[in-house]
């Protein structure tokens, strides 16, 4: 892709109001842009950065056997009656509308309850069983504070995924098969050495719920690690109990502020028997579906990425997630530069090619700004020396290559 033809531009100054690192370095860097406190847009580059991750944790839940489909933002509420989570004092984040004759909606700020509704119409035999259904979907959630930028949004993309199954064993091999999924999603989006099974509260069914935390300072939970058995105890459950269950001690803990990335549960038959999903097992006997719960913040760990890697000049990006591989930049060679443009294209490496008719000095600063992993820059020094110079992000400095040189670095 040309630079000269992208509409979003990089901007020196972030907004007044925008007091997070991973938005305003975000908007600078012409990713997304900000609607109001907690909605954000994304442009062109944001959205490419988006579906590298979605398509990570999508090969990992197809890997699983889930199967891909979208539900509708619009809820009923006669639903949400049913488990007794339509009430503001239940659920404080509803957004509510009404329709035109007077049928009060929810925006779906979690899916849980329509999705398995919904499987009534699918599930009523053993045979039917285990099923697991995921979606990308845009949640909305009326958050009260919306300081954190991408990271804590009143309208964000989660990755939800359910499970139903007609044993607790069933389950609980399934919940394992996605804990190791996850572990295997943050580890390829870069951020394996510092995420941590966390043991949290907010399991239904069984005592814990276990979430998937980020260090980072930019996060807003407390987590105890143990980097020796690699889990870690969120702040909320952290008692003498708990600590004896997991054969830890408290000395042997490390406390951190973290992110909170991902978060699995286990509902057991409860939720299934107030919304009517049953089975009927081999005997004839009907039972309650078993039902496991599993979300991603897509969007949140977009951000989170941005917060753990980002250095004075700005983003970073994780090879696997960059929007672009390479970063081209032209510094008075257009010619020059639009042939290895080609030919790196024709390679099939992602290209951001920097053609616009500006200095040197803020292009490189644009090109930092941007975060692309590799950074290769064409002008009349280079090619005197024999080719174009190719800078990984974080490197202090370059090396002159030859064009086959670079294709066989960035290939
Ligand atoms: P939090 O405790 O941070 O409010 P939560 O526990 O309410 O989050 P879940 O219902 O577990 O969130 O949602 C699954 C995932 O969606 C979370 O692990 C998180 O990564 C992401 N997420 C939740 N709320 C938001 C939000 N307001 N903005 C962006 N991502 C979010
Ligand atoms: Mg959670």
């Amino acid at each position: 892709m040309k630079q000269s033809q992208l509409f979003s531009k990089t901007r020196k100054e972030a907004p007044k109001d925008e007091v997070s690192k991973n938005a305003q370095l975000l908007i600078r860097a012409g990713f997304i842009h900000k609607e109001m406190a907690g909605v954000y847009a994304f442009l062109p580059l944001g959205l490419r950065v988006i579906e590298n991750i979605k398509n990570i944790i999508r090969e990992e839940m197809n890997g699983i056997r889930g199967q891909e489909l979208i539900m509708t933002s619009l809820q009923r509420k006669e639903l949400w009656e049913k488990t007794d989570r339509w009430d503001d004092e239940k659920v404080d984040v509803w957004f509510k509308s009404a329709l035109k004759n007077g049928t009060e909606v929810g925006f779906g700020w979690s899916h849980e309850e329509q999705i398995t509704e919904m499987m009534t119409n699918y599930i009523s035999s053993y045979r039917d069983l285990p099923t697991y259904v995921y979606q990308f979907q845009g949640k909305l959630r009326n958050e009260t504070r919306a300081k954190s930028g991408i990271m804590r949004c009143r309208e964000f993309v989660m990755k939800d995924m359910y499970s139903y199954c007609r044993s607790e064993e069933d389950h609980k091999a399934f919940y394992d098969d996605t804990t190791a999924a996850y572990l295997r999603v943050f580890e390829k989006v870069g951020l394996g050495d510092r995420t941590f099974f966390t043991f949290a509260s907010g399991g239904a069914f069984t005592q814990f719920s276990h979430e998937f935390q980020t260090i980072t300072d930019a996060g807003e939970d407390i987590i105890y690690i143990h980097r020796e058995k690699k889990l870690a105890i969120n702040q909320e459950v952290l008692t003498d109990e708990v600590m004896v269950l997991l054969g830890v001690k408290r000395e042997e803990l490390e406390e951190a502020k973290a992110a909170e990335v991902g978060n699995i549960f286990s509902f057991g038959g409860a939720k299934s028997e107030q919304l009517g999903l049953f089975f009927k097992d081999e005997n004839g006997i009907s039972q309650p579906v078993i039902l496991g719960s599993y979300g991603i913040g897509v969007t949140r760990l977009m951000g989170v990425i941005v917060e753990c890697f980002a250095d004075d000049g700005g983003i970073v990006w994780p090879e696997a997630v960059a929007p672009f591989k390479v970063h081209l930049l032209s510094l008075g060679k257009d010619e020059e530069s639009e042939k290895i443009y080609q030919q790196l294209t024709a390679a099939g490496v992602e290209v951001l090619f920097d053609d616009r008719d500006m200095g040197a000095g803020a292009k490189l600063a644009d090109s930092d700004l941007m975060g692309m992993p590799y950074r290769v820059v064409v002008g009349k020094k280079s090619l005197e020396q024999g080719g174009a110079e190719v800078k990984g992000r974080t490197e202090e400095t370059g090396v002159i290559m030859t064009v086959e040189a670079l294709l066989e670095k960035v290939k």
